[in-house]
């Protein structure tokens, strides 16, 4: 049984990836409902107007199959919304019915349908195995696919394969990339979609976006670096395997040794070096810990989310001297077993770690009723627990429904690294002075 579960839907995740290409409407193949719970899902996190479309399933699709749905809804997209790129995914009821959008898909191009120099592409994703991290990486890699394309001609260019995170995280990979001089495909980028200026002017399609031209490109790159082994191995492998374009995985750069590790690898391939500003920015990361080590020192600490951010945040705690105990993702998969075991098993040996379906919010909160934790660290929905068992209560992951900003600063990078510890200071600090006795409120560090 589960209760609570630790993870969403995978449409979710390939809604989420598709408006991070440019030019590109998501349609969603199945309810009406599916959509509008995915949409909602994107739009109360990012607090913009996520817009996708639907098959619009009635009972007779639920019945006969979706296929006729599907190429009319291709032909209205075409007509009424212009897109340059229709991403169409599946839902449990297509898939469960068996539609095979290759047939589908081949026919709205041969009736005519898909405009010249536009295009439909598409991947499964059957909400009843995996999760949204499941999702977004099947669309990451539907864009290799589609896309990318080898030529004789190399190029000293490496893409990026950017796992799950919010679009500010993505300006801020862009933004290292260009102060190390590095040249870089990105993609998938919501930055500039999802977190885009208030101009008084609804754009249908933002200027962000990966381009197509770009994601062609990445068959020519020669080198691919993936950022989270969840949501962006997937695509990695598809590429090399494609386009013979070597990769390594390696994990979001949250934190200060993953972050070093990004750069590292970033200015290895790119054969740039790391200029003094990078350096800077991590000796000040350094510095604020350094300063803060005893408000972190030993603080024990429940967390929870998708895998691809819970292992560096796991190893960004443990660089704080914190005890990451209690760890949780609904999104099964060895490896977060095997990276916990190795980053606490001699660190945090008390330290329990669960990941899959029986991986819920309901074991963590059993957990922390066993034995407190000084901080929990996860979505919106963990402020039930927060409340219940008066722990500070910091805001990370996918959804947060009930905060603004997340979108806006980074987490990735040193400068990210500095946001998210700072924001774990704050929290323990507060709780501090609400909590002590009069005699030991501080006024100042
Ligand atoms: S779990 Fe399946 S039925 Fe439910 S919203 Fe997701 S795709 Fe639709």
């Amino acid at each position: 049984m589960t209760i609570n579960p630790a993870k969403t839907c995978q449409p979710v995740g390939a809604m989420y990836a598709a408006l991070g290409l440019h030019g590109c409407l998501p349609h969603s193949h199945g309810s009406q409902g599916c959509c509008s719970y995915h949409r909602s899902a994107l739009t109360r996190h990012f607090k913009e107007p996520v817009m996708a479309a639907t098959s619009s399933f009635s009972e007779g699709s639920s019945v006969f199959g979706g296929s006729s749905n599907l190429v009319t809804a291709i032909e209205t997209i075409f007509t009424v919304y212009n897109p340059d790129v229709v991403a169409v995914h599946t839902t449990c009821l297509s898939e469960t019915i068996g539609d095979d959008l290759t047939q589908i898909v081949s026919k709205a191009y041969e009736d005519g349908l898909v405009p010249e120099g536009k295009k439909v592409i598409f991947c499964n994703t059957p909400s009843y195995v995996g999760t949204h991290v499941t999702g977004y990486s099947n669309q990451v890699a539907a864009f290799i696919k589609f896309f990318s394309t080898a030529t004789p001609k190399k190029k000293n260019i490496i893409n990026l394969v950017a796992g799950w995170m919010e679009p500010s995280d993505m300006r801020e990979i862009k933004r290292i990339a260009q102060v190390i001089e590095a040249r870089i495909i990105l993609f998938p980028d919501m930055s500039d979609v999802l977190d885009t200026p208030l101009t008084g002017k609804f754009e249908m399609y933002p200027k962000g976006g990966t381009t197509q031209a770009q994601l062609i490109a990445t068959g020519d790159s020669k080198f691919t670096i993936g950022l989270g082994a969840y949501t962006a191995e997937d695509a990695c492998v598809k590429l090399e395997n494609k386009c013979k374009v070597k990769f390594e995985v390696i994990e979001i750069p949250i934190g200060l040794k993953a972050t070093d590790r990004f750069i590292t690898s970033l200015s290895r391939h790119a054969n740039v070096p790391v200029p003094d500003s990078i350096t800077e920015e991590r000796g000040r990361l350094v510095d604020l810990i350094a300063d803060n080590s005893k408000y972190f020192y030993g603080k024990r600490v429940a967390l929870y989310g998708d895998p691809d951010t819970l292992i560096p945040l796991t190893e960004f705690l443990l660089t704080l001297d914190m005890k990451p105990v209690y760890i949780v993702t609904g999104t099964p998969g060895k490896h977060f077993d095997e990276s916990m075991q190795a980053l606490l098993s001699e660190k945090v040996p008390e330290a329990k770690y669960k990941s899959g379906p029986n991986a819920d919010m309901f074991q963590l909160h059993q957990w922390i009723k066993q034995e407190p934790v000084d901080i929990l660290i996860g979505n919106t929905y963990g402020k039930y627990i927060a409340r219940d068992e008066n722990i500070p209560f910091v805001r990370l992951g996918f959804p947060i429904v009930d905060r603004a900003g997340h979108n806006y600063f980074p987490n990735v990078g040193y400068v990210g690294a500095t946001n998210l510890a700072i924001k774990i200071l704050e929290k323990v600090l507060d709780h501090f002075d609400r909590n002590c006795k009069e005699e030991k409120v501080e006024w100042q560090l």
